[in-house]
C-alpha cells in the first residue's frame, strides 16, 4: 500500500512539540516504514512528521497520534482523518522563521543556537508552525505562550516545494516581523495541555466543537445544539483550561467573565457588562463565553437573593434566550457545586447540559505532571519513573496543585544554584544556565511543603 487514511488522536504529553507521529506496527508494515522515517500527512493541508512506534495499547486501534502543532499544520482536528504516506525529503539549505502575530520575539545572541539545536533533524514544509520547546525559550518571547512552546512559522525555505529537514548545514534566518494567519498558534492552549479528562474532553467536543464547526449537521438532523453548559467540580481541576482549549481548537473567540468580579460593580454596571460581552460574542461568532464561578452571579435563591443578583440573572437569561438557535455562541459556566446555582439557569434552552470535571486519578496525575514538566530541565534522578512515583503518591492533588508542585521544585532548584551565580552579570552565561536542573530532592522538598 502507498498510503492509508487514518483517524487522528491527541499525542501523549511527552511527544508534545517533537514533530513525531506514532504509528502502530501494522500501519508501519503496510506502508513499508520504519521508525525514524519521514511521512507526509495530509488533511486540509499537507505537512510531515517523523515516524515513531505507537504504544502497545494503541495497536490495532486504527489511529495515529500527533500533537496540536502537527494537527494545525495538517489542518485536522482530533477524530478526523488524514492520509499518511512515506515522504521523499531533502535537506533545507535555507530556512526563514518568523513569529505568528501576537508573539513578539527577542532574538538574543545564543537564541539562534538554541533554536537550531531544538529543531535539528526536524522535518517540515514551508508554511508549517514549528514549535520551539526549551526552558531557554522563556525569556525570548514577550508573551506567555501556552504549553511552554514558542511557535515559529517556516515562512520560506530553499528548496521551496519539498519536504525538508533541518541539518547542521541549514542556514537559519530569524525574522522579527510577525506573520498573519497563525493567531491560533500564538493563542496556545490545546487539548494537548490537558492531562487526564479524556472522556470529559470527548463530551465537550461533541457538545461545543461539533456544532460550532458544523452547524449544518445539526440543522439537517433538526437537533438543537446546547446554548449553555455547566462544568462543575473542585477548583483547579481544569475547567477553565478545557473551555480555553475547546475555543482554540474550534477557532472560536473566548470571552471570559469572572463571576465575583462582575458582581462588584456599581448599580447597573454588571448588567451592562454582560450585555456588552454577549453582543461582542455574537458579532465575532463563533464565540465561547466563559463564566467562571457562575454561582456567585446566580446563587440558588434560598441562599442569597440580593437585588443585584436578581437583575444580573435576569440579564444573563435575557441574553441567552436571545441567542440565535444556530449554536454559534456557546456559554460555559463553571462552578464548584452544581447545587449552588439558581435552578432557573438550568431550564431547557439555557444551561441544560452539565459535565463533571473531577479530581484526577494516578494516570491523569502523571499526564498532568508530564505536561507541566515539558521544557523543564529534569535531572537524571527525576526521570519518567520518578514522575510515576509522584503521581502514585499525590492522591487528591488536582491539576493546579501539580503545577504548583513543579513550580515549587523549580524555585528550590534555583535557590540551590543561586550562590554560584554572579547576578551582577547582564546575562547568566549559557553553561551556567545549562547546569540548572530539577532534581529528585527538589521535588521531595517541594512535596514536604
Ligand atoms: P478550574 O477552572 O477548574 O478552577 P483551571 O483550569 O483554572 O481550574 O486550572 C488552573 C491551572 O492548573 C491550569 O492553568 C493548569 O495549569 C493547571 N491544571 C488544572 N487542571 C489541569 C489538567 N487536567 N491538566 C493540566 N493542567 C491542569
Amino acid at each position: 500500500m502507498d498510503e492509508v487514511q487514518i483517524k487522528v488522536e491527541k499525542a501523549h504529553p511527552n511527544d508534545f512539540g517533537r514533530g513525531i507521529i506514532r504509528l502502530d506496527p501494522s500501519t508501519l508494515l503496510s506502508l513499508q516504514l520504519s521508525p525514524g522515517d519521514i511521512v507526509e500527512i495530509t488533511g486540509k493541508r499537507k505537512t510531515c512528521a517523523k515516524v515513531w512506534r505507537a504504544d502497545r495499547q494503541d495497536w490495532g486501534q486504527g489511529i495515529i497520534r500527533i500533537d496540536g502543532f502537527i494537527r494545525q499544520n495538517a489542518g485536522v482536528s482530533i477524530g478526523e482523518r488524514v492520509t499518511v504516506k512515506k515522504a521523499e525529503f531533502e535537506t533545507a539549505a535555507h530556512l526563514i522563521l518568523a513569529p505568528p502575530e501576537g508573539v513578539v520575539m527577542e532574538y538574543g545572541d545564543h537564541i539562534r543556537e538554541i533554536i537550531k539545536r531544538n529543531i535539528l533533524k526536524r522535518p517540515f514544509v514551508v508554511g508549517d508552525v514549528i514549535p520551539i520547546i526549551s526552558s531557554m525559550t522563556q525569556p525570548m518571547a514577550s508573551q506567555p505562550t501556552g504549553g511552554q512552546a514558542i511557535p515559529l512559522i517556516a515562512v520560506e525555505a530553499e528548496p521551496h516545494d519539498s519536504v525538508l529537514i533541518v541539518t547542521e548545514i541549514t542556514d537559519i534566518e530569524l525574522r522579527q516581523k510577525p506573520v498573519r494567519g497563525y493567531e491560533s498558534a500564538a493563542r496556545g492552549i490545546t487539548y494537548d495541555d490537558i492531562g487526564g479528562l479524556g472522556d470529559e474532553i470527548q463530551r465537550v467536543r461533541e457538545m461545543i466543537e461539533l456544532p460550532l464547526k458544523h452547524p449544518e449537521l445539526f440543522q439537517r438532523l433538526n437537533i438543537e445544539p446546547p446554548k449553555g453548559i455547566i462544568l462543575y467540580g473542585p477548583p483547579g481541576t481544569g475547567k477553565t483550561l478545557i473551555a480555553k482549549a475547546v475555543a482554540n481548537e474550534s477557532k472560536a473567540n473566548f470571552l471570559y467573565i469572572a463571576g465575583p468580579e462582575i458582581m462588584g460593580k456599581y448599580y447597573g454596571e454588571s448588567e451592562e457588562r454582560i450585555r456588552k460581552i454577549f453582543e461582542e460574542a455574537e458579532e465575532d461568532a463563533p464565540s465561547i463565553v466563559f463564566i467562571d464561578e457562575i454561582d456567585s452571579i446566580a446563587p440558588k435563591r434560598q441562599n442569597v437573593t440580593g437585588e443585584v443578583e436578581r437583575r444580573v440573572v435576569a440579564q444573563l437569561l435575557t441574553m441567552m434566550d436571545g441567542l440565535e438557535e444556530r449554536g454559534q455562541v456557546v456559554v460555559i459556566g463553571a462552578t464548584n457545586r452544581l447545587d449552588a446555582i439558581d435552578p432557573a439557569l438550568r431550564r431547557p434552552g439555557r444551561f441544560d447540559r452539565e459535565i463533571e470535571i473531577g479530581v484526577p486519578d494516578a494516570e491523569g496525575r502523571l499526564e498532568i505532571l508530564q505536561i507541566h514538566t515539558r521544557g523543564v530541565p529534569l535531572g537524571s534522578d527525576a526521570d519518567e519513573k520518578y514522575l510515576e512515583d509522584i503521581a502514585k503518591n499525590t492522591q487528591a492533588f488536582v491539576g493546579a496543585d501539580l503545577l504548583a508542585l513543579v513550580q515549587e521544585a523549580a524555585m528550590r532548584a534555583l535557590r540551590r544554584v543561586l550562590p554560584d551565580l554572579n547576578l551582577e552579570d547582564d546575562l547568566i552565561p549559557q553553561e551556567k544556565l545549562e547546569q540548572i536542573m530539577l532534581t529528585r530532592s527538589d521535588f521531595e522538598n517541594a512535596l514536604r511543603e
